[in-house]
């Protein structure tokens, strides 16, 4: 099926990454950053190229396809989806990708920045890759494998379909969303104008992984108020809010409920932002754990601790402020069972060896999952995201392309 086909996702890839789209935390637009759009414009224009003539960017910067059906039967209408932004953690400004052909294990050197060097010893990955092409940025910037590698496969299944319409397939909707990194990838999504049934992101690791599960996650903000006084004559009566803190966040376990203390299947309790002057403090934590009710069991530890420390300092208070984030989409995706048992046959398809896995963190795919589009996580190839070191195997994408036509093609077939 692949024999005469040219796969595109490599030279794609290595386009898209040098624009800059990194999303802001801090900003409070849609998108976030509008250089998101940059990247959004230009895959809208390739879609139309393609063929697909519904292809548009919305004001958000939501890109919208659609690749027609070309079969009789009642396919559900599958969707892929990926997002165009780069974490805000590594400059994605300026990126330089670099090929390096036949890998053999050695340590490669990024020329920008002599220090950053990929070695098979720490990124044990590498070992399946012997032979193969790997692309990594100079040294001074991110990759942006995170998700522009999505993007690119999904634009080269879109590409291999219309080129080769023996490949029977129901209706694909194709979804590019901004701000994914910032925790706002759906926000301005419209699931009823993108009608699908069931959805992929394709925003994963190593090839053949599918990934079913993320946390489940709140955040809560603590707020402490103390009781402020002249410092001069304070004996007695000054309370300060940002000392209290410290002892709340010294208190905090060392060796368990940390996010670098912890690995698999346990969450956590990880104070992200500290806020305060000597009257009023504010502490930011993200709580995490696999089962939603792992979350409520946290919180309650970590309110009791405040509550039984501010039983020294009688004049100070706090609030406790709780917000859903999102939640576990194994809750959705074991309602849809045909949604992973499809994924799991192309993986197969594809000669891969399947590999399930759980996410510690969220993805686009847990929010839509929980707004009706069920929608777990199929491997993109990307490895040491959001760091200088991140790389990614022109091998491993082209395996995600051919694990996505194999995918359409199941659910024809099951149809
Ligand atoms: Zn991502």
């Amino acid at each position: 099926m692949f024999s005469n086909y040219k796969f595109t996702a490599a030279e794609r890839f290595l386009r898209y990454i040098q624009i800059d789209t990194q999303s802001d935390p801090q900003s409070s637009s849609h998108p976030t950053t509008e250089k998101q759009k940059d990247l959004s414009r230009i895959l809208a224009d390739e879609l139309k190229q393609i063929g697909l003539t519904d292809t548009h960017m919305d004001e958000w910067g939501y890109v919208y396809a659609t690749i027609p059906s070309n079969t009789n039967k009642e396919v559900p209408v599958i969707c892929f989806c990926a997002h165009v932004d780069t974490a805000p953690d590594c400059s994605g400004t300026g990126v330089k990708p670099i090929v390096h052909k036949n890998y053999q294990g050695q340590d490669i050197v990024l020329p920008d920045d002599h220090s950053q060097v990929l070695r098979l010893s720490e990124y044990p990955y590498l070992q399946t890759q012997m032979g193969n092409d790997i692309i990594t940025a100079s040294g001074l910037t991110l990759l942006g494998s995170d998700d522009k590698a999505g993007v690119a496969e999904i634009m080269d299944l879109a590409n291999f379909l219309i080129k080769n319409k023996g490949v029977k397939h129901g209706t694909i909707k194709i979804l590019f969303t901004p701000d994914e990194e910032v925790g706002k990838g759906t926000a301005k999504v419209d699931l009823k104008k993108l009608g699908a049934d069931f959805g992929y992101t394709l925003d994963g690791g190593e090839a053949g992984s599918l990934e079913d599960e993320t946390f489940s996650a709140d955040g809560v903000q603590v707020i402490i108020h103390g009781v402020i006084a002249h410092p001069g004559y304070a004996k007695g009566k000054m309370i300060n809010a940002m000392k209290i803190a410290g002892e709340i966040l010294s208190a905090l376990p060392k060796d368990r409920l940390s996010p670098e203390s912890t690995e698999g299947k346990r969450g956590f309790i990880h104070p992200v932002r500290l806020d305060g002057v000597a009257e009023k403090c504010t502490i930011d934590f993200i709580i995490r754990d696999f089962e939603t009710a792992g979350l409520k069991k946290k919180e309650d530890y970590l309110r009791t601790q405040i509550e039984e420390l501010l039983r020294t300092y009688p004049k100070a208070s706090f609030e406790f402020i709780v917000t859903e984030q999102y939640r576990n989409m194994k809750e959705v995706l074991d309602l849809h069972p045909q949604v992973i048992e499809c994924a799991k046959e192309a993986i197969e398809r594809s000669g891969l060896t399947l590999k399930m896995e759980s996410i510690r963190g969220g993805t686009d795919g847990s929010r839509l999952s929980f707004m009706g589009l069920p929608c777990p996580n199929l491997f993109a190839g990307e490895q040491a995201i959001h760091s200088k070191l991140e790389f990614i195997s022109i091998q491993d994408m082209n395996k995600a392309v051919e694990t996505m036509i194999h995918l359409v093609q199941v659910w024809e077939e099951k149809s």
